[in-house]
């Protein structure tokens, strides 16, 4: 039997031309001409004036809060229901993260939760979109104008994507991507810092390298570290760039055919196709087991591999967290909505490399585990 990963990506373009290109010229360290090259594609695909290579998307949320100096004393909104690179990229800076429950329909953080969370400590709202739909951003600025808030913006799921036909990652005064293969654009590993502010541009690229003072090398002010974006990554973005259209129209087809495969089997809520802001991407097709199923999603998962179909649960809360539980930050926290997510949800193959016989299987696979599943 042939077992269908969770996610393959796809890499038929002319990624192993403009590796060889590399291998060619010698230029394979963060030193070549892709990485700038790549960095502006990106920023201008977003509409931003900078864009900063960087080793991975957690990288880029440390370099993002550190280079608005947020710190010590500081608190940062955000979704408990999230990766947990949101949550160590504040609280590696010293930081407190404070959490907002998930709003039920798109898994994304309930907006309307976030005022009530607002301190005089509070510096920064950080939105992370999630799964294929955009955060509801026009709540989201008012209050950050409102109360003189930076925006970070965690765009990692969200190439190609708008909100109100402005695309994600030209929301935050700092925003990110990644470029992990469960990504719409890959370069293995791999992720970037974009924004508008000259300033940030700069310090984001001091705190990719080691924080080298511009006038004299090998002096050092602050503590950074090596978040170098290799020309070897950067050969397979430009590749994949090119495909990026196409990309996201095939995870809207694929995302449209599991939902017209899977919409008449019982107990199941799938993603939400549009919203009156956005059109689903499906960074991952997303299942979520309705309250009148006992099983819950690890179950769900373990079933599907034995029937060999790569699955995986949805992200884990942030205040349910074993490393922050025992730093006691967000003791007696309950966020039902998250924590229901995070029990229930369970995301199925869709990496770009997945065949329509594939899907076929998928869908058989599901449904004769679902039905067979109370
Ligand atoms: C993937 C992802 C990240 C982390 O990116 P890496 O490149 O894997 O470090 C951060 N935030 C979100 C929302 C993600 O999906």
């Amino acid at each position: 039997m042939n077992f269908i990963p969770v996610n393959e990506p796809l890499l038929n373009g002319n990624e192993k031309k403009y590796l060889c290109e590399c291998i060619d010229t010698g230029w394979i360290s963060s030193e070549g001409p892709f990485v700038g090259r790549f960095e502006e594609k990106v920023a201008a695909m977003v509409g931003r004036k900078y864009g900063i290579a960087v080793s991975n998307g957690t990288a880029a949320l440390e370099i993002a809060v550190k280079a608005l100096k947020i710190g010590e004393g500081d608190e940062v909104i955000m979704p408990t229901f999230t990766i947990i690179s949101c949550a160590m990229a504040v609280t590696k800076a010293g930081a407190v993260p404070v959490l907002v429950d998930s709003n039920k329909y798109t898994w994304n953080m309930d907006v309307d939760g976030i005022e009530a969370k607002i301190t005089p400590r509070t510096k920064a709202i950080m939105v992370v979109h999630l799964y294929g739909l955009p955060v509801e951003m026009d709540k989201v600025l008012e209050l950050a104008e409102k109360y003189d808030l930076k925006v970070i913006e965690d765009a990692a799921e969200m190439h190609g994507q708008t909100y109100k036909g402005k695309p994600c990652g030209s929301f935050g005064d700092i925003s990110i991507f990644s470029f992990y293969p469960n990504k719409h654009i890959t370069t293995g590993e791999g992720g970037m810092v974009v924004t508008d502010s000259e300033n940030l541009a700069e310090r984001c690229c001091a705190l990719r390298n080691l924080c080298f003072r511009r006038d004299v090398r090998y002096i050092h002010d602050e503590i950074s570290g090596n978040y170098r974006f290799t020309n070897l990554q950067a050969a397979v973005g430009l590749a994949q760039l090119e495909r990026m259209e196409e990309f996201v129209e095939k995870k809207r087809e694929m995302g449209k055919f599991y939902t017209e495969s899977l919409s008449n089997i019982e107990g199941i809520s799938l993603p939400i196709v549009r919203t009156e802001y956005a059109d689903n991407i499906y960074w991952v097709y997303g299942i979520v087991l309705k309250e009148e199923r006992a099983v819950t999603n690890r179950e769900v998962v373990k079933r599907l591999a034995v029937e060999g179909i790569g699955a995986r649960t949805f992200f884990w809360c942030m205040h349910e967290q074993p490393v922050y539980g025992k730093q006691g930050i967000f003791r007696g926290q309950k966020y039902e909505r998250a924590e229901y997510l995070a029990r229930k949800g369970l995301y199925i193959p869709s990496g770009l490399a997945l065949t329509r016989t594939q899907m076929e299987i998928v869908v058989e696979k599901v449904r004769k585990v679902l039905q067979g599943t109370v």
